[in-house]
């Protein structure tokens, strides 16, 4: 076991119940300050196997639980992850370098709920009955199968869980395969479902680097559902291994959404709102990155948002008061480093920011960048740090024209007089977008991305869709004879 803050991690798979050594390991480091926190097993393809093996096992006696049976068992679950929860925000914390306040006050409670609203939810899935004059047909949600469970490492805990608890919840059995560089909440999720009597099977964890642990069990033939969130490039891997098995797919990816700022905004809120675009030090997806904003207001606004990112608290995510954190790797900092550069060679003004800040290694000052081409690098490509452009409009058709222009679809936020705001929204090709507000979520609602932001809707009704194979069960009012002639 290796300890952060004295809180223990196991440092094993866990397979059909039982926590399995590997072989070979890779180091896993704290972004706050590059302190290594121990050593990870790479999954072999024979630990990748044995994991799809006992899911496959375990699935057809958890399937048969139905969603009763598996309420009370995904309850504890998630009681036991509340048990858990000072243990997973400080490891969390200091492996992903997510604000220990986020994850007490906002990610441990959404991390519960993720399993308990999807045990409760599933228990209405088999009402739909559709009634005609001849026939009843019962619609039947049932579960799918074996399910490989892929995330990122920029939420790694609540998209874990977001995935999880519809998967199991519908009565499917997983395989997590953790992110490499932020691996270590998923083992503490791991000791909470074995004590909360989880069947051996149901649920398993093969650590392991995308390649080639992840590739193993994105190319197992008994795999029913892949649900991935990631990178464009892998979701690609992905969906042409899936291809192969013909394996449906989720794919929630990143995103470059416009933040528009209409002539009749109210400018403080918009403002304020804007500067909280860098917490987490902008490595979230849905953060509105391409600042849009109405020619004639555009210097009022930008010396607000300036004030208030002047403010923001940067530094080790850990204490109560820091606002952005830390980069999640040396690799993401020369990353987000090059963009910044590349983006004032070719002529950006740095409005603020545009350097690594002070606080350590790994942190970036918040940073704007104006004066931008459209097709310019920085405007069309997802950073996945802090660095944000800002862009003026004149009309609303050239901001829905503006907003539209990249290959991503993800989110969306507009602050302007309502009407105005939710008029323009509906012409911006999003998933989802946020009207004088940012970050409201439902776990009814549907969530996911358009264009190359992604394949699929998570949440609600939509996460059941997926991880269930729908069936229609007829049955004829009266004696039914078919014919050759019947439609
Ligand atoms: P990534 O694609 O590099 O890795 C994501 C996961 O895929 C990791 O667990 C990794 O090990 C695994 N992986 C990599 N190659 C694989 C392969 N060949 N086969 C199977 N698995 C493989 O992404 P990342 O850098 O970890 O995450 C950042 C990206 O995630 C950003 O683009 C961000 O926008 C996106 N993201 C999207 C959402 C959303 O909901 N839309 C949420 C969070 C992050």
């Amino acid at each position: 076991m290796l300890e952060v803050k004295g809180h223990p991690v196991p440092q094993s798979h866990y397979i059909n119940g039982n926590w399995i050594e590997g072989h070979d390991s890779y180091s896993v480091f704290s972004p706050i300050d590059g302190a290594v926190l121990g050593e990870m097993p790479a999954g072999t393809k024979s630990n990748v196997q044995a994991a799809v093996t006992s899911a496959a096992s375990a699935f057809p006696a958890w399937a048969a639980l139905g969603a009763e049976g598996r309420l009370p068992i995904l309850k504890r679950f998630a009681e036991e992850i509340g048990q858990r929860a000072d243990a997973l925000c400080e490891v969390e914390s200091a492996d992903a370098g997510i604000l220990l306040s986020r994850l007490q006050h906002g990610i441990i409670p959404r991390s519960m709920l993720n399993i308990t609203w999807f045990a409760e939810a599933a228990i209405t899935l088999q009402d739909q009955i559709i009634e005609t004059p001849q026939a009843k047909h019962f619609v039947r949600h049932d579960p799918a199968g074996v399910c490989a469970i892929i995330t990122p490492w920029n939420a790694p805990l609540m998209l874990t869980t977001w995935k999880m608890g519809p998967a199991l919840a519908s009565g499917n059995t997983c395989i997590i395969k953790p992110p490499e560089w932020a691996p270590l909440s998923s083992a503490l999720l791991m000791e909470a479902a074995d004590a909360a009597g989880l069947p051996p099977g149901v649920l398993n964890m093969v650590h392991g680097e995308g390649r080639p642990t992840g590739s193993y069990l994105i190319s197992d033939p008994q795999l029913a559902r892949i649900s991935f969130t990631g990178s464009v490039s892998t979701a690609r891997e992905i969906a042409v291994e899936a291809a192969r098995n013909l394996v449906p797919c989720s794919l929630e990816l990143g995103g470059k959404s416009p933040f528009i700022v209409l002539e009749d905004a109210d400018l403080d809120l918009a403002a304020r709102t804007g500067a909280l675009m860098y917490r987490n030090a902008t490595q979230v997806c849905l953060a509105g990155t391409r600042f849009l904003v109405h020619e004639k207001i555009r210097s009022e606004f930008g010396e607000r948002m300036a004030k208030y990112v002047a403010s923001l608290k940067v530094g080790n995510p850990q204490l109560p008061d820091t606002e952005v954190g830390p980069l999640i790797h040396p690799r993401q900092l020369a990353k987000v480093e090059a963009f910044t550069q590349r983006a004032i060679e070719a002529g950006a003004e740095v409005l603020w920011g545009g350097e690594r800040h002070e606080a350590g290694d790994l942190y970036f000052q918040p940073t704007m960048l104006s004066n931008v081409s459209q097709d310019a690098e920085i405007v069309q490509e997802e950073v996945f740090g802090p660095v944000l452009v800002m862009q003026t409009f004149a009309s609303n058709e050239e901001a829905i024209a503006l907003a539209n222009d990249t290959v991503y679809g993800l989110g969306g936020v507009c602050f302007g007089e309502e009407t105005h705001a939710q008029a323009l929204s509906n012409q911006i090709n999003t998933g989802f977008i946020w009207i004088n507000s940012f970050g409201i979520r439902d776990l009814a609602a549907p969530f996911g991305g358009c264009k190359h932001s992604g394949i699929g809707r998570e949440g609600g009704k939509w996460s059941f869709e997926f991880f269930c194979d729908v069936k229609d069960v007829i049955v004829p009012k009266r004696t039914f004879v078919p014919s050759f002639a019947q439609r």
